[in-house]
């Protein structure tokens, strides 16, 4: 997707703090960080939400849960907690249409979530 954000940090197109690259998946810290420790794992394919996934995603979402809790071990909070989030449509708070993984650790998460 041309005019997608998250498409063109995969491309290189916006740069990002990077913190994991692969084939399948980018990882990379959110730029208005909701907690000490807040980054984003993206899919390199553009997928819009969630709920467009079928059951040959299956894999590449088991991908992006691996790749985040590879991503909390090495920001430091895998031990103590993490929260992990993919906000889908506008009662999930989605702003960018393009599937995301949040990563947030580093203070105590709320539940439920506001
Ligand atoms: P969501 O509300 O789930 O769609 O979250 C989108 C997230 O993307 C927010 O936490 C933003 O701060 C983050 N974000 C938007 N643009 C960028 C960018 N260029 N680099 C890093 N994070 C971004
Ligand atoms: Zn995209």
């Amino acid at each position: 997707m041309s005019d997608c954000p998250f498409c063109k940090i995969a491309s290189g197109q916006i740069p990002a703090r990077l913190l994991h690259d692969d084939d399948q998946c980018v990882a990379f810290a959110d730029i208005n960080p909701q907690a000490p420790f807040h980054a984003l794992v993206i899919p390199r394919r553009h997928l819009t939400t969630l709920n467009e996934l079928t059951a040959a995603d299956e894999p590449l979402v088991g991908h992006l849960l691996r790749v985040a809790a590879e991503v909390a071990r090495a920001g430091g909070v895998a031990e103590k907690g993490w929260r992990a989030s993919f906000n889908t449509n506008r009662d999930g708070g989605q702003v960018v249409f393009h599937v995301h993984l949040h990563v947030l650790g580093g203070r105590q998460m709320g539940w439920p979530p506001g």
